[in-house]
């Protein structure tokens, strides 16, 4: 895809986005029913994620050549996770402790008693246990990203290990990345009307909270977004800038498809193969460390998603008028980091996770009740932030000395 109808298509889908959200409004009846036209876009891009985190991984890793490369490079890349990760929470603690956004709030609420139900199950060993896939070809089935990462990563090592042995196989997945990356190419130029009728949808479902939005849980909206816009125009571009010498402007104009697809499916594994095409194709970072960084981000590195948990944690406190201590603050900080990492990159993963967040500091679960109304809306905003940090990282990390010292590969 040229520049030019990149640019072309990213107009169409900011287009798209406004004039959804303005017909889903006015029109709501005639946008339910193009709902479909969302569907459509929305699987076409989980229908590529599998295939393409196989692929892409196992050819990045053999691509890396030799374990201590790979060692590094994962050295690297959950170093950058962790930073960023606590970097966006601390600054969601000092937003939502000057700006109270929750002080004298009244109670509201709506019945989240299946999503606690949800969250309340989940523990930490849960998550380690599930790494391992008891059946690769049901992971993938499920879109269960992260055992399908760790089977690829072990697979594309073996498959090093095998020098000429190996090759066919690599070969193999070599040739399946390109055409799958060729698949998401003609993906894109579906996303103007694919997110047109996903806002339309969306708002025309949500219509009656756009209030709550603005008034009863205003304050909150714009703690949370405020602390956002710090993280993704501050924080995250002086990292860029610092490690990867780059500019975050153009960095920023040039990941716009993948940010605006974030906002529209708030889904960080649906969004990946745009992520994947613009960060090697546009911002030309070296396939090797997208193709390491990326995937793994999309369900593991969510800036976004830990700094609302720590914002809403903290308002829901504020509501019921409990004061939280430094110490639980602390704890805040640790299990909104925890359950970022633990969330799914699909919608409302967080808000579920919110609940291991909850119960650490003994806040009652009905609060998730509260914020619910208007999760729709800052879920999007999330995951935009979650997609911005997983392509600055892979800039990071594809400027460290591992990459530089061999030439790029911008292998599609
Ligand atoms: N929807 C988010 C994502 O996919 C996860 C969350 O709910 O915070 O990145």
């Amino acid at each position: 895809m040229t520049k030019r109808s990149g640019n072309f298509i990213l107009f169409g889908m900011i287009a798209g986005a406004v004039i959804g959200a303005f017909g889903g409004y006015y029109l709501p009846g005639f946008f339910t029913s193009i709902s479909f036209l969302g569907t459509i876009f929305l699987n076409a891009l989980k229908m590529i994620v599998v295939p393409l985190i196989v692929a892409s991984m196992i050819v990045g890793v053999a691509s890396l050549g030799d374990v201590r490369k790979l060692g590094r490079t994962a050295g690297y890349t959950f170093l950058y996770y962790l930073t960023t990760t606590a970097l966006s929470v601390i600054v969601g603690l000092v937003m939502v402790n000057l700006l109270q956004p929750g002080t004298g709030v009244e109670q509201l609420g709506s019945d989240v008693s299946d999503i606690v139900a949800k969250g309340e199950g989940k523990t930490l060993v849960d998550v380690i246990v599930g790494l391992i896939p008891s059946n690769v070809v049901k992971a993938a089935a499920e879109g269960d990203i992260l055992p399908l990462i760790f089977f690829s990563l072990l697979f594309g090592g073996i498959l090093t290990s095998l020098g000429k042995k190996g090759r066919p196989v690599i070969e193999f997945f070599e040739s399946l990345n390109l055409a799958i990356m060729k698949l998401v190419t003609l993906v894109i130029y579906f996303a103007p009307i694919g997110v047109l009728a996903i806002i339309g949808e969306i708002v025309a479902r949500e219509r009656d909270s756009v209030q709550d939005l603005l008034s009863r849980l205003g304050m909150y909206t714009l703690t949370v977004v405020i602390a956002l816009l710090i993280h993704a125009v501050i924080t995250l571009p002086i990292l860029l800038r610092i490690f990867a010498k780059r500019s975050a402007l153009s960095y920023f104009t040039n990941m716009g498809q993948a940010l605006a697809t974030a906002f529209s499916t708030a889904s960080s594994s649906a969004t990946l193969p745009l992520t994947m095409e613009l960060v090697e194709q546009r911002n030309k970072v070296d396939s090797r460390a997208a193709s390491f960084v990326l995937p793994l981000g999309a369900t593991i590195n969510m800036d976004g998603t830990a700094l609302y948990e720590a914002v809403a944690a903290l308002f829901i406190a504020q509501v019921y008028g409990i004061d939280l201590s430094l110490g639980q603050q602390i704890v805040i900080f640790l299990t909104a980091t925890l359950a970022s990492i633990g969330a799914a990159g699909i919608p409302h993963a967080g808000t579920v996770m919110m609940v291991l967040v909850l119960k650490a500091v003994e806040l009652p679960l009905e609060g998730i009740g509260f914020i619910w109304a208007i999760d729709w809306f800052l879920d999007r905003c999330r995951t935009t932030v979650n997609v911005w940090g997983d392509s600055i990282g892979a800039a990071i990390v594809g400027n460290t000395k591992e990459f530089r010292q061999t030439p790029p590969v911008h292998g599609r």
